[in-house]
């Protein structure tokens, strides 16, 4: 078992935020969509466990500790005396007889990328995952069809080896794992062809994903049982899918609202209008009233994204953008004079330096 620091190529006392980057880093490389390659999709595997043990803190600090159970951690702090605690206790799970070979499988991780228009009421995916799978020749057995494990001759089934050890303390029993079974208590004397005794083989399995409305960008959608098929038969493994929303070039979101900007002509933030907008979902009607101001914010209800929790749903927030004419026709600029003579402008006036419109707008939509 390689060592989870090095695996992700961090320091042991690498901060949280290291081991986040060092996983994406090496996830982006090694993700199975990316590089379908055997030995990468092992070491996604090992990344990706890895990274789960190191970012939960409690994980992490058992794995600081000694890491895999057992007595790895005490045996430091007792010196030479490890193999003692094993005559005690007994070698790893020999004294409780055979291990099966059913395992669980891996957990997966996918990342699934969704447009911004597809969170406002959730979508559907069909994900293709590289992935193991039960063995359809031997269902999960291992062995040949019409053939079963034989029972170890050299353990008699039990998996262990009991031998009589003289220690400080006098004689004592000790078991290891039988060397010949490799602690299963049975061989399989015609592995399956299919799996070569695997009892699953790698695939491209299709899954198909109800992506909720309300998702954002990091969020994890577990899908149990969907990962990889375990060993001899042994339970599915999870599927984690990874979200991904991308953005938009006109709209983007703030929680549960969709931001926009508005471009209003002179005259109509003058006038007034009405005017429609082409929102994601479909047209929306707005209403610009007289004396309209840039940097106005135009709110319009339950027009957003779906909330993920709760229910209803945020709101389209349009910022208006008053546009001055630059080019006008010699009448045109005639007609603006005179309604400049007809009454006086007020002077300019001075306030606080703002960094263009657009961080003002986004200072009033987050403040
Ligand atoms: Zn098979």
């Amino acid at each position: 078992m390689a060592d989870h620091y090095e695996v992700l190529g961090v320091s042991r006392d690498a901060t949280p935020d290291e081991i986040k980057k060092a996983y994406r880093r090496l996830a982006r490389e090694l993700h199975p969509d990316v590089n379908p390659g055997a030995e990468a999709s092992e070491r996604f595997k090992q990344v990706t466990h890895a990274y789960d043990v190191l970012s939960d803190p409690k994980q992490r600090e058992q794995y600081d500790l000694g890491g895999q159970g057992g007595f790895g951690g005490a045996g430091q702090g007792f010196g030479g005396f490890g193999d003692i605690f094993e005559t005690f206790f007994g070698a790893g799970q020999a004294s409780r007889g055979p291990r099966s070979r059913r395992e669980r499988g891996q957990d997966a991780l996918i990342r699934v990328e969704v447009g911004l228009d597809e969170v406002i009421f959730g979508t559907h995916r069909d994900i293709e995952v590289d992935t193991a799978v039960v063995c359809e020749t031997c269902h999960g057995s291992c062995c040949q069809p019409g053939t079963s494990p034989v029972t170890c001759d050299i353990c008699g089934g039990t998996g262990s080896i009991q031998r009589s050890v003289r220690s400080l303390l006098g004689n004592v029993m000790t078991s290891s794992p039988c060397g010949t079974c490799r602690g299963y208590g049975t061989i399989i004397a015609t592995p399956c062809v299919t799996c070569q005794g695997q009892g699953r083989v790698r695939a491209r399995r299709t899954v198909p994903v109800d992506v909720p409305a309300g998702v954002d960008t990091g969020v994890r959608l577990q899908m149990p049982g969907s990962g990889e098929a375990g060993p001899a038969g042994g339970p599915n493994g999870d599927l984690y899918l990874e979200i991904k929303v991308r953005n938009h070039e006109v709209f983007s979101r703030n929680g549960d609202d969709l931001l926009c900007t508005l471009e209003v002509a002179m005259t109509d933030a003058i006038l007034g209008t009405t005017t429609s907008i082409r929102a994601l979902d479909g047209d929306v009607e707005v209403e610009l009233k007289p004396g309209l101001q840039s940097g106005e914010i135009l709110t319009v209800k339950d027009r957003g994204v779906t909330r993920l929790r709760g229910s209803g749903r945020g709101d389209l927030k349009v910022g208006v953008q008053v546009v001055t004419p630059t080019k006008l026709s010699a009448k045109e600029r005639d007609l603006i004079h005179q309604f400049a003579s007809s009454k006086k402008a007020p002077a300019p006036e001075l306030s606080h330096f703002q960094q263009g419109l657009f961080a003002r707008l986004r200072d009033r939509f987050l403040g």
